[in-house]
């Protein structure tokens, strides 16, 4: 199973892609999640990027490329992978499917979450992680279960991302409109996209894509 799970931020792509990445045994594979992993660790590439983030806007392609060139290299995602926040950029796009022709594993498909604009900017600014297991949770749609310990042995301890406070989900938005939204045409082109609507419970939308994946 190798999957692009394409929608704006707010869409629900992590949350799915974690419930997908038990589903089918492959990992979900995050460039945001790695970004934020290079940012913790305070490496190069970390340094390099945090502003960029913070301020909503995109890591450069190459970077990025590099990112992901090195995470499907590893053995976990032989059988597959599930790609959320990546490709962002028809370069992107581009890149990864050179990267995947050399490799001789072709996408299988590409599902856009949609979800009504009005509703992202309410979803981000509920969410909130935990910084123990990385689960992510909104504060009124999918709260954590109280009493529940994560991988930390402790209960899980919420924050919230550095960019989804509400002047950054502007542009994060605006960034998603003009770079991210061509690749719905792009992979309609190709006969890859599925289109899932993402209006609903996390366990509506999960039974929505797998249907959607179900038929690729
Ligand atoms: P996400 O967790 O997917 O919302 O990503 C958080 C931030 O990381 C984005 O707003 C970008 O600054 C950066 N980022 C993540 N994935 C990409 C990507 N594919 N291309 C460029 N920047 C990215």
């Amino acid at each position: 199973m190798r999957l692009v799970l394409l929608g704006a931020p707010g869409s629900g792509k992590g949350t799915q892609a974690q419930r997908l990445q038990a589903h089918f045994g492959v990992p979900q594979v995050s460039t945001g999640d790695l970004l934020r992993e290079a940012v913790a660790a305070g490496s190069a590439l970390g340094r390099a990027a945090k502003a960029v983030m913070d301020a909503g806007q995109l890591v450069a392609d190459d970077t990025v490329l590099g990112i992901i060139r090195e995470r499907l290299a590893r053995p976990d995602a032989d059988r597959g992978f599930i790609l959320d926040g990546f490709p962002r950029t028809l370069a992107q796009a581009d890149g990864l499917a050179a990267l995947l022709r050399e490799l001789g594993r072709p996408l299988d498909a590409v599902v856009l979450l949609d979800v009504d604009p009005d509703a992202l900017t309410r979803r981000l600014t509920g969410r909130r992680s935990c910084r123990n297991c990385g689960r992510v949770f909104h504060l009124v749609s999918n709260p954590p279960p109280a009493g529940e310990l994560c991988t930390s042995g402790a209960p899980h301890e919420l924050f919230q991302r550095d960019d989804d406070r509400e002047e950054t989900i502007r542009a994060r938005l605006e960034v998603y409109r003009e770079r991210t939204q061509p690749l719905v045409e792009h992979y309609g082109r190709r006969g890859l996209l599925r289109r899932v609507d993402a209006d609903g419970s996390l366990d509506e939308v999960q039974a929505r894509l797998e249907a959607a994946i179900g038929r690729s």
